[in-house]
């Protein structure tokens, strides 16, 4: 049967676990999928912001070309002084310089005598500046050069304008600008991101931007200095040609030393001038984040496991403890029906018992009516006679106790609710037992604070609860005490006590004495008879009137019962007490049977 159940459940557990690994793995394709396009989109964002960036620059700076060119043509005594000045307030600048028709320079800031006259092909390794004197001269129009080598380790770009006499390109008016500096002020400044690289490839190779210093101007041709992976260098060549590029690419980095080939993403775009191709930029996102982001995909996915299993974990423990439950359930209605079973044999024999007994009850009362007078004479015989009587009702007492418990365990509300006077009551009671206290040799004195005091009562119930306390009372105390029997009122109760100076409860006892079958001294040399359930009963049907019970008691001193009934009435008259004289004394011979 167990191992069936478990069978069963690791074919659930088997089938949820397939379940969830596809899942997961649909959840891991689409992320994928999302992030790859993620960080497309933001490279190809990153590098729009640069390229737009740049080409501001490269404008804003040729219109400035332009208006310093036209106030020079109007001040030509002074253009050492205002080329000076405009270098110096502006940080952009790598150099201003004034060239004639055939490249020689006329003024150069910052001033250095080497280029006093001299043309610009013997300045630089590099023509490209002569090149563009050239294209300037024929077209008449600005122009931005292509990068060229200022030296070893700069690149520089030129934007180049014609000054122009009487329609005649006379001479040029430029302003060089040194890559690195323009990659700090323009492109990096603006990239927050440090694990993104923007790097540019002039259309000869050449490094001309890069975060990393060291490579610019290395040529992408030269392996010593440039390393990379084939696939790198592939995509270098296209970006050198200005051909655009967005894919993944494996990359040889440079790690502590180490060449590790790493997967980047990159995109990359060329930069023109008057569609004149510059450039190309590009834009790459280090595997590193990525990795980062599949790392946490298989770390969801780690999560998503270990809370299933805890779900698992956790099912299979309630499921273990439902069924513990049921099981303990069953087994308590078992014993309730068990229970039942042995209260309802209680009670059948309480009733088979009952029925006999009052026959001999009847049989004693009609002999002692009939012959009262030869029971008087016989004293012999009459105190063997009360002998009979007393313990028949002893029995009957125990019968009665017996069924009362059973009814209280049933749950019937079987009371009858009547608006009686209860001083009445308590007052008759005590009255008709000061016989059984005076046999003792104790003093019964009945007060109350109230003459007449009519609430609603079983008036059954609390004839019990009173015999019962009375018959405790003188039952554990000794000839010459006293009893105090007590009625006062607030708005709340009607408080009925009873008071003794008999042996007490000790108290560690105190606390148990209203439970059944409990007995403060339950050995053979108790003081009295009893069987323990008289206060159960009383606490039982003090409930039942919604009211409460204490007990104040101390070992050799005494003990004060008190009972709290409620204040109140129900609708409907207020009855005499229904009792004739008889039956009081019938009840009192029954509860007072064993004193
Ligand atoms: P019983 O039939 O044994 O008297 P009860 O339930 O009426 O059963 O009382 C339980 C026990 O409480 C008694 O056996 C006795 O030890 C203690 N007890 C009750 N009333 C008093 C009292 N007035 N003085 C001292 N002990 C008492």
């Amino acid at each position: 049967m167990r191992l069936k159940r478990l069978g069963s459940i690791s074919s659930v557990v088997i089938v949820l676990i397939i379940l969830l690994l596809t899942l997961s793995y649909a959840n891991f394709k689409y992320s994928k999928n999302n992030i790859e396009k993620a960080v497309q989109s933001q490279n190809n964002n990153v590098l729009d912001e640069a390229t737009i960036h740049l080409q501001n620059f490269l404008d804003e700076r040729m219109k400035r070309m332009t208006i310093l060119s036209n106030i020079l043509k109007e001040n030509k005594e002074g253009i050492g002084y205002f080329i000076e000045n405009e270098y110096r307030e502006d940080k952009k600048y790598y150099s201003i310089a004034y060239l004639n028709i055939n490249g020689d320079y006329i003024y150069r800031a910052p001033y250095n005598e080497k280029y006093a006259g001299t043309n610009v092909l013997n300045i630089y390794n590099d023509d490209t500046i002569y090149k563009f004197t050239q294209i300037v001269k024929q077209t008449k129009k600005p122009a931005v050069t292509d990068i060229f080598k200022i030296d070893e380790n700069k690149l520089g770009l030129s934007i180049m304008v014609p000054v122009i006499e009487n329609g005649e390109v006379k001479g040029f008016f430029g302003s060089t600008y040194d890559t690195e500096q323009i990659g700090k002020d323009i492109i990096y400044s603006k990239v927050k991101d440090r694990d993104t690289i923007i790097f540019g490839i002039s259309k000869n190779g050449l490094i001309t931007f890069c975060q990393d210093k060291q490579k610019i101007g290395k040529s992408i041709y030269d392996n010593d200095t440039f390393q990379c992976s084939k696939n790198s260098l592939d995509n270098y060549l296209k970006m050198s040609k200005g051909e655009i590029i967005n894919h993944e690419q494996k990359c040889l980095t440079n790690i502590k030393g180490k060449q590790v080939e790493e997967k980047r993403y990159m995109v990359s775009k060329p930069v023109k001038f008057n569609d004149d191709f510059k450039f190309s930029l590009a834009v790459t996102t280090p595997s590193a984040n990525i990795k980062m982001m599949y790392e946490f995909i298989v770390f969801q996915l780690l999560i998503t496991l270990i809370i299933f299993l805890l779900a698992i974990v956790i099912g299979t423990f309630y499921a273990r403890n439902y069924r513990e439950k049921k099981e303990l359930e069953k087994s308590l209605a078992q014993t309730e029906a068990y229970d039942k079973l042995k209260t309802d044999f209680f009670c059948n024999m309480s009733h088979e018992l009952r029925t006999p007994l009052t026959i001999m009850l009847n049989g004693l009362h009609f002999i002692l009516m009939k012959y009262q007078e030869e029971v008087e004479r016989d004293v012999e015989f009459k105190k063997i006679f009360l002998k009979i009587r007393q313990n028949a009702f002893r029995l009957l007492k125990l019968v009665n106790n017996f069924l009362e418990i059973s009814r209280l365990d049933a749950g019937v509300e079987f009371r009858n609710f009547r608006n009686v006077d209860i001083v009445k009551i308590i007052e008759d009671i005590s009255m008709s037992v000061v016989f059984y206290a005076k046999q003792k040799g104790i003093d019964l004195i009945f007060d109350t604070q109230v003459e007449e005091k009519v609430i609603a009562v079983d008036e059954d119930g609390i004839e019990k609860v009173i015999m019962n306390l009375l018959s405790n009372a003188i039952k554990f105390t000794s000839s010459e005490g006293e009893i105090y029997v007590n009625i006062d009122e607030n708005p709340e109760y009607v408080v009925i006590s009873v008071k003794d100076n008999g042996i007490g409860i000790p108290e560690d006892k105190v606390n148990f004495i209203f439970q059944r079958f409990t007995q403060v001294d339950s050995s053979l040399r108790r003081i009295a008879e009893g069987t323990g359930i008289g206060l159960a009963i009383v606490k039982s049907i003090v409930e039942m009137h919604n009211g409460k019970i204490e007990v104040k008691s101390k070992e050799g001193e005494g003990s004060e019962f008190i009972i709290y009934i409620p204040n109140k009435t129900v609708e409907g008259e207020t009855v005499a007490s229904k009792k004739i004289d008889q039956e009081i004394v019938n009840a009192i011979n029954i509860e007072f049977s064993d004193i």
